[in-house]
Order: C-alpha cells, then structure tokens, then sequence
C-alpha cells in the first residue's frame, strides 16, 4: 500500500522472518471471518487482480473504523460506496481490498497486511478481524482497493488480560439523530481521546425527511428494504465528526429501536396494525443486515436473517469489564399500565442473556464491571407527589427482572450501568429495592445525553418540567438537557467522570465545555458530583 499497482506483498509482514504461533492464528482467524482475506499469500486469486481495475474516486467516502478491540487483536472496518446515498455504486461482483495495519502512521513497517473481499451480499463492506498485536498499544491502519487508498485509522488493543493497573479513558455516546442537528459533540471527544467509544443505541433514526429540519434524512420515507437501510446508514457516516471519531479510536456499540423501528419489541413493531409480521421479520432483516455492514463488529454480529447477536463482553485487562446488552431483541412487549411493569413474567433480557449477564457480574474478575445498556435502569418516577409514573419502555417498565440485577449487584465488585435513550444527562444511584427509599445504594447508572437527538433544548422550559420530580427520585444526582456525551477516566481506586456538553447542534462547529464532574469510589456504591 505504498502506491504500486502490482499485487500486493505477502499478506503477513511480520517483523520475524519464521512462521510464528501468532501468524497462524492470524491465518486461521482471517480466513474464518473474511473468508478469502489471508490467501493473497504470494500472489493474489484472480477476484483480486480484477479488482486493481479503478475504482471510482469517493469510493472510501464512508471512511474507515475499528472496535471491539481485545488484547491481541482488533477488527477493521471500511465499506466500498462511492455513491453512498444511492445503494452505494459499487459493481455487483467481489472486489478485492488490500489493508494493512503498522505501528505508525507512516507505514513504514506495516506488522500484519492481507486482502479481504468486499461482497455485494454484504454491500460492499469489509470486516477484518486481525489478531497477533499487543495489548495496550496504539496502530494505524489503512485500505486500498481499485487504486485507492483510504484514509489512516489509528487504533488500540485492549490491555494484557493479567494487568491489573493503569486507566482506561472511556467515553459513552448516543441517539445522534441527523435531522435534529450536527454530531458536534464528536469534535469535542476527538479533542479528548478517549482508548474506546462506547454507542449505546440510535445510531440512525428511521425517520421520514422532515422539510424543517436543520438537516433532512436522505429518502422519500422511513427505510424498510435493505438498499434504503443502507442509504440511511451510509447518510449519518458521511457526518465528518462522526467519520473522524471512528477513524480515531476504536468503537464498542449496539443497537437500540430506532436502528430499526421506534420502540419495537423483539418481533413486535411499534405499530403492529400497520406493519405484519412478515412484513416486519423482513424489515428486522434489513436492518440488522444494514447495522452489520456498517459497524467494526466480529463475525459472531453477522446477521441469521432477522435475528442478530450484539451481547458480547469485553475485558479491559483486570481493570474493567464492560458487558454489552441487547435490551430490544429479546424482550417482552412494553407493559400499558403500573400494575403491568411490575409483572413478573416479562422479560427484558429473555432467559439466555439474562444467564450471560448474571454468569458475567458473579464471576468477573474485574475492578470495574460496566454494563452498557440502552434502556435507563434506575427508577425515573415522573409522577410528582403521591404515587408513581413510569416509563414503560426502560427498565422501570420491566421491574422484576430489574430488582433481580439490582439485589445482584450487591455482591458485584463496582458495578456501573452506562446508558442512553433517554436524551438527557441522568447521573444516579443504583438502589437494590426503588420501592424502598432506606433500601442501600448499590451502584451508579450515568444516562449519557445525547449527541444531537432533540437539538438544542430550552434549558428553562427543561428544568420547569423536571425539578418538580427531583424530591421524588432521591437517588438523581445530576439532571441536564444540553447535548454531548460522557468521558470516564477509570482507574483502580475510582472513576472520574465528566458530562461533556455543546452549545449547540444546530450549526456544524460549536463550543464545548465540562458540565459537571463525578467520582464514583472503587468499594463505595453510589456517584457524587464533585
Ligand atoms: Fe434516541
Ligand atoms: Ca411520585
């Protein structure tokens, strides 16, 4: 990837000359993840010699990414699209895409290189799941298909499975609808350098193109096929802030409902007298195809027709654990009234994840057990004075399984909830029985705004509807409708968090500034501002 048109150099450069135990478990997992990646080994197969036929300027338009990184390894993102609006322009064959990952973004000693296809089933986009690097170090990668290179991503593994020290800087994001604003607060995040970026859900909004948005959603409708799905997608990647933030660190996501339809319920719409269940199966099965082909997922996140699996852990070295969930696809239908969130038989989880997720808080060995969920876990009573008022859709509207976690986190080293959806900053305690207000603090829960959804608020018209249910919710210790986003710094004896917000979304730069500081203490449960 240094300019020439011929075929590309072995496919592993690593710096020993020998075959080492790394370089065939690289060989082994490329070619289970990107099927041909790792056989361009010497020459490359004839797919790939057709592919150094030009591609079409902009064909990286949608720019590159990285997530879910591990100790060794890491997966690299990009997708062909140089008509990324329009189904993406790409020719319906295979193509070819060289990529190459160094230890600076010179690229003069690239460490591991290859080849992966980019299939027209999978719109073009390309998964590489590299293994054989370092933990806790910092790389730069790069595509090149069609004589066209891609711009540089920088990266980083996630710490040795065995250290137990050192800070992980964490930041928490969500709901970035497009209509309602510019993605500013990633310019701020960009400024922070943050070693991963955690997407909590609405990544996209379905949305028809509204005419008196700030900015309009491409179409003529919500996206219901898999062409419109990836249209919509491949819209909010051409965001430049978003684009740079994945270029810069990588991501860990998972979806919520408006990925695919507002407040949907495993296989039940919002609107199930206007969309059938087939009808809908499909449009689960576009969108989740979509969602795949555009995030840094392993190949355990390819898509069985309308189902996928997001839930998955990741383990930052003996520091922290951050368990992912998927609070959409297996849940009950919401709950209509109170007496109904309090039924027992519904299920938030369904029976599999919820076993994951105890397994995984009972037998971490981690300082830190993080649990990145969509939907908010500590009680949001909206009611002021006598009585309660829920939100049906969050965790409230779920409350057995819910207590069943919270009585759990007792006997969890430092759990911490990490949240969206609500568009709102909602710093709280976690209390093991809501229902009981002497009931002991048994984690913290930071709810992190949003990134554009719901624009600028009125901060006065904000703060008239929600004072008046503080004295309700005891446990709230910072309410805030600006935009932005959550930072964390997290070491062994504490984290230290920082509300990070904007001044506005509703023009393409804007101001950021720290609203508040928390500090959440290793073996003391609870959150407080400092
Ligand atoms: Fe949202
Ligand atoms: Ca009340």
């Amino acid at each position: 990837m240094t300019g020439e048109t011929g075929p590309a150099p072995a496919v592993d450069s690593a710096r020993t000359g020998s075959p080492s135990p790394d370089r065939r478990r690289f060989l082994t997992a490329g070619a289970a993840v990107v099927g041909a990646a790792a056989s361009a080994q010497l020459r490359l197969p004839s797919a790939a010699r057709a592919a150094e036929s030009p591609l079409p300027e902009g064909v990286f338009s949608l720019g590159v990414a990285s997530g879910d990184p591990l100790p060794d390894g890491v997966v690299l993102w990009t997708r062909l699209a140089p008509d990324p609006l329009h189904g993406g322009g790409m020719p319906e064959r295979a193509v070819s895409v060289e990529w190459e990952i160094g230890d600076s973004e010179r690229f003069g000693r690239p460490l591991r290189r290859g080849v992966a296809q980019a299939r027209p089933e999978y719109g073009h986009s390309v998964h590489v799941d590299v293994r054989g690097l370092r933990p806790g170090r910092e790389y730069w990668y790069r595509f090149r298909a069609g004589g066209r290179i891609s711009p540089v991503g920088r990266t980083r593994t996630a710490p040795h499975g065995l250290s137990s020290g050192g800070a992980l800087r964490l930041a928490l994001a969500s709901c970035q609808n497009w209509q309602h604003g510019y993605f500013t607060p990633y310019a701020d995040m960009l400024a922070q350098d943050p070693d991963v970026v955690l997407f909590v859900g609405d990544y996209i909004y379905e949305s028809a193109p509204s005419a008196t948005a700030p900015r309009r959603h491409e179409g003529t409708g919500e996206p219901y096929s898999l062409t419109q799905y990836r249209n919509r997608y491949a819209q909010y990647r051409t965001d430049p802030d978003l684009q740079a933030m994945h270029a810069a660190a990588p991501w860990v996501v998972t979806f919520d409902d408006h990925e695919v339809d507002n407040d949907f319920a495993g296989e039940t719409p919002q609107d199930p007298d206007k969309q059938s269940h087939d009808a809908f199966m499909a449009r689960l099965t576009a969108a989740y195809q979509a969602y795949y082909e555009h995030m840094p997922v392993r190949a355990s996140a390819v898509p069985n027709g309308p189902h996928i699996r997001m839930y998955r852990r990741l383990e930052f070295g003996g520091l922290a654990r951050l368990n992912v969930l998927d609070t959409r696809q297996y849940r009950s239908d919401q709950a209509t009234g109170q007496a109904g969130a309090l039924d027992p038989g519904l299920t938030m989880l369904g029976t599999r994840q919820k076993r994951w997720l105890l397994d995984g808080l009972r037998e971490s060995p981690a300082r830190w057990n993080l649990v990145g969920s969509q939907i908010m876990m500590a009680e949001t009573d909206l009611l002021a004075g006598a009585g309660k008022q829920w939100f049906y859709d969050a965790w409230d509207g779920y409350q057995a399984e819910r207590n069943r976690f919270l009585k759990e986190f007792r006997k969890v080293s430092n759990p911490v909830v990490l949240t969206g959806d609500r568009h709102l900053t909602m710093v709280a305690d976690l209390k093991e029985d809501f229902a009981d207000p002497a009931s002991a603090v048994v984690g913290a829960e930071f709810v992190g705004t949003s990134v554009s959804s719901n624009g600028d608020q009125d901060q006065a018209a904000f703060r008239k509807e929600w004072d008046p249910r503080m004295p309700d919710n005891p446990h709230w210790k910072l309410l805030d409708a600006h935009r932005g986003y959550h930072l964390f710094d997290i070491r062994q004896d504490g984290i230290d968090a920082r509300v990070r917000i904007v001044d506005t979304v509703l023009q393409p730069r804007a101001r950021p500034t720290t609203l508040a500081r928390l500090r959440v203490d290793a073996g003391r449960p609870g959150v407080r501002v400092v």
